[in-house]
């Protein structure tokens, strides 16, 4: 009996367990964790470079208004400064002595330059110390006027250091203005009185009036102690309100040369606002709502974020797709293994399988160094029955047999297989001779028992037990149990005959 595994059984062995279902799964997960990574490094790129466009419109939107808020105060500071340079004339002038020793006409011409008279400037007023008008830009005989009662005068009495002042917004002559005013020191330093002069409030609508704002903008001059001297879009009662007392909003908000980004405190739109910061008597502050800063940005992030998650929905599909053929391929390739490998009549493993396994357990117990039985199951006198009963009838006791094998060997690393025509082979690794011919026994007796006419299907079987060492192949093994088996035959059938190998160790 030709037994023994082919030349290259062991390679097509190794070859088909390698290209078997595990590859295909594994290469299932690979590609689910591959999209997975692939989408998140995607996403973690594509929120990187939004939220980099989004601090730099943020830092855009700070330059533009830093340099606003400049402008605007350089444009107050200037004109300020020309009025203040009139005013500064005015007391200045009025100290010195011989100014009292001409007449009413040149006094008036020494005091008042033309620039006192610009557009939205207010008229020049001179108050002495009791806050009674004494000279008047306007008019060479002026209507008696008393400011002896106004915060500017009794701050500038107060207070001999003040230099310029400038107060809260009020209306003047029916507009409303700003009052700048200067106090007048005698040579001694004494209070003589004050100049006062004015800013209009049309002066701010000129000046906002020819700048380019979008809704919601807004611009706001206040005074040191955070008044506020004017705002766009004009509200009258918010002007000559102090912020300091807003009890919500902290002056830290806002210090000179940082922006802030949140809600300010006038109205509930939130903005970034931006404070420019020169001289010692305003300031002015820009404000641009973030929704408009970042509405370009809103757009950009729907677009990329739309495109980006049709781009996702499409990888995960498509790996949910391809894995779900992976798997089923992978069943298929199972389906046929199992095909390729199982007896079709009995259900056993065939002649293949077992020579895998064999392989496998060889090696196995080869470096464990544990025994390997193998069962050689031989039907007796086969041919006879077929002839008689026929090759139908043959078949269904070669069914019958293959369950009285399965019901007598069910440790996870047996391996009972069909292994020619009436023939059967049984891996059992791990056993000892004398274990295998007790499974050899058990088998033998069981079919024994099942056959309704003992003489007509029983069967022989031959018993080996190796423990494998390097110089010894698994052919031998089989060889043995063969053997064996020819021996069962010869000493008259339905019998299980132990393998003797006298070279080699059996294991006991
Ligand atoms: P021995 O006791 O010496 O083994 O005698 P035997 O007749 O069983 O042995 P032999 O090798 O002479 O005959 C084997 C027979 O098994 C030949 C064949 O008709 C039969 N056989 C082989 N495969 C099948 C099969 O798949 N189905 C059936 N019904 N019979 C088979
Ligand atoms: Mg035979
Ligand atoms: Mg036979």
């Amino acid at each position: 009996m030709p037994f023994g595994r082919q030349s290259d059984g062991t390679r097509i062995g190794w070859f088909r367990r390698d290209s078997g279902r595990r590859p295909w799964r594994l290469s299932a997960k690979l590609l689910i964790a591959s999209s997975i990574a692939t989408v998140i490094g995607f996403s973690t790129i594509c929120a990187s470079v939004m939220l980099d466009m989004r601090r730099g419109e943020e830092e855009l939107a700070r330059q533009t208004l830093e340099n606003l808020a400049a402008g605007i105060d350089a444009d107050i500071s200037r004109n300020i400064e020309l009025y203040d340079l009139s005013l500064r004339n005015v007391a200045s002038n009025l100290v010195m002595p011989e100014i009292m020793s001409v007449s009413k006409e040149i006094q008036h011409l020494i005091l008042f330059d033309h620039a006192a008279t610009a557009k939205h400037f207010g008229v020049i007023q001179v108050f002495d110390a009791q806050g009674k008008l004494t000279h008047d830009a306007a008019s060479l005989d002026p209507a008696p006027e008393d400011r002896g009662d106004e915060e500017y005068f009794q701050v500038h009495r107060a207070n001999p250091d003040v230099g310029l002042y400038m107060s809260r917004p009020m209306l003047r002559r029916s507009a409303y203005s700003i009052v700048l005013s200067r106090r007048i020191n005698d040579t001694d330093g004494g209070f003589l009185g004050v100049v006062v002069g004015s800013i209009r409030f049309t002066y701010f609508h000129d000046l906002f009036g020819r700048l380019t704002l979008n809704p919601g903008d807004t611009i706001t001059v206040l005074r040191r102690d955070r008044t506020i001297i004017m705002r766009t879009p004009f509200d009258l009662d918010v002007i000559g309100k102090n912020l300091a007392e807003r009890p919500k909003w902290r002056a830290d908000n806002l210090k000179e040369g940082i922006a802030y980004a949140g809600v300010g405190p006038v109205d509930p739109t939130p903005r970034l606002y931006v404070r420019s910061g020169s001289t010692n008597l305003f300031f002015v502050v820009v404000g641009k709502p973030l929704a408009s800063i970042l509405n370009l940005w809103h757009r950009e992030v729907l677009r990329i974020g739309a495109v980006m998650m049709t781009l996702i929905l499409f990888v995960v599909g498509t790996t949910l797709f391809l894995a779900r053929e992976i798997g089923r391929r992978a069943e298929a390739e199972e389906k046929l293994e199992e095909l390729a490998t199982t007896d079709a009549l009995t259900g056993l493993k065939n002649r293949r399988k077992f020579d895998i396994e064999i392989d496998l357990e060889w090696r196995r117990a080869a470096r464990n160094k544990t025994p390997v039985a193998v069962l050689m199951i031989d039907a007796d006198h086969f041919k006879a029955y077929n002839d008689t009963y026929g090759h139908q009838a043959g078949d269904q006791v070669l069914v019958g047999i293959a369950i009285c094998i399965s019901d007598s060997v069910r440790r996870s690393g047996d391996c009972p297989a069909r292994y020619g025509g009436e023939e059967f082979a049984i891996l059992l690794p791990g056993l000892s001779a004398v274990e295998a011919f007790t499974v050899a026994e058990t088998i033998r007796l069981k079919v024994e028992q099942w056959s309704e006419d003992p003489n007509v299907t029983t069967v022989s079987v031959g018993v080996a037990s190796i423990t494998p060492t390097a110089a010894i192949d698994w052919s031998y093994l089989i060889e043995a149990a063969d053997k064996a088996l020819y021996a069962a035959k010869a000493n008259g059938r339905n019998q299980s005959v132990l393998a003797a190998i006298p070279q080699l160790a059996l294991v006991a």
